[in-house]
């Protein structure tokens, strides 16, 4: 059977009896016409080497595949192997299925063994409970992918992709920015999904900046901005009172009495070194 000749994705779920599990934030997109639309943002072709996290049911997985991309599919849910091994023998050799919670998983040593010499990305309708621990994984750890993009629910994706000033810009903003251009380039509303989630999606692409920081200067950024948002009212004095307060603020360059939500990310990248600079 080649990848044309699967059953559509509603069939495949019944034939193999399978219901979502809401512990596994289990929501499928059915519409391979959707899926595909996702592959195409996500860059997927020939030349790469995808991690999709939760293939579920397949659908984006086949979308991924029918660009001529390979796909190491990492999945927690044990019920979705029989199926999802229907799709690998379609592939040709092109999908790796990887029973495995994608929190702990090697991503650099997965496509050593499975995709060397091609471009990793990395595209996922991502879990809602664990969509932000393994952004952040992605974004600070070792494994540096080529771009990603990654479906949440539209309220994560705000907080991704706000600038400064917006009601959504936090942490998560500042992270994500200070290390990749970020942008949202789909929306889809919650009847899109089987089943419907409360709340609408987005998927955000987000390409790594050419020049990354050092990895110390992410950690800083981590500490800095837990501290300025943990208390995000507070004048940046206070907030950040256990980094160095206002001196700290002094040799970043910052009034010490703004709030950290008017502090642009070249701002807490500033005060992230200052807190470097002082040991
Ligand atoms: N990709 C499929 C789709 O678009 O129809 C399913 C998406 S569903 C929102 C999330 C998927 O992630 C489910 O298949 C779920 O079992 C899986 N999942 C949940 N937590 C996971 C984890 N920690 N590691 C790997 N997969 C996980």
């Amino acid at each position: 059977m080649s990848l044309s000749d699967l059953p559509p994705l509603r069939e495949s779920l019944e034939a193999y009896g399978l219901v979502a599990n809401k512990g596994f934030g289990q929501h499928f997109l059915l519409d391979l016409n959707i899926t595909r639309k996702i592959a195409r943002l996500a860059g997927a072709g020939k030349d790469t080497v995808v991690i999709e996290v939760g293939p579920g049911p397949g659908g984006l997985t086949r979308a991924l595949l029918e660009t001529g991309a390979r796909v190491i599919a990492v999945e927690k849910d044990a019920r979705f192997l029989p199926l999802l091994q229907t799709i690998a023998d379609a592939a040709e050799g092109r999908l790796v299925v990887v029973h495995a919670d994608a929190l702990v998983v090697d991503e650099a040593a997965l496509i050593a063994e499975h995709g060397a010499g091609l471009a990793p990305r990395i595209v996922a309708n991502l879990p809602y409970n664990v969509g932000t621990p393994l952004l952040i994984k992605w974004l600070t750890g070792p494994f540096r992918p080529e771009a990603m993009a990654l479906m949440f629910q539209k309220e994560v994706a705000e907080r991704i992709v706000a600038g400064v000033g917006d009601d959504a810009y936090g942490r998560l903003a500042v992270i994500s920015q200070a290390l990749c251009e970020a942008a949202i380039v789909m929306s889809l509303p919650a009847r899109a999904f089987t089943p419907p989630p409360k709340v609408d999606s987005a998927v955000v692409s987000l390409t790594p900046r050419p020049e990354r920081p050092r990895d110390a200067l992410i950690a800083a950024l981590e500490r800095v901005t837990a501290a300025a948002f943990g208390q995000r009212r507070k004048m940046l004095r206070s907030s950040l009172k256990a980094l160095g307060g206002a001196e700290l603020c002094d040799a970043a360059g910052l009034e010490p009495d703004r709030r950290a939500e008017t502090v642009p990310i070249a701002g807490f990248l500033a005060l992230a070194e200052a807190t470097i600079a002082r040991g």
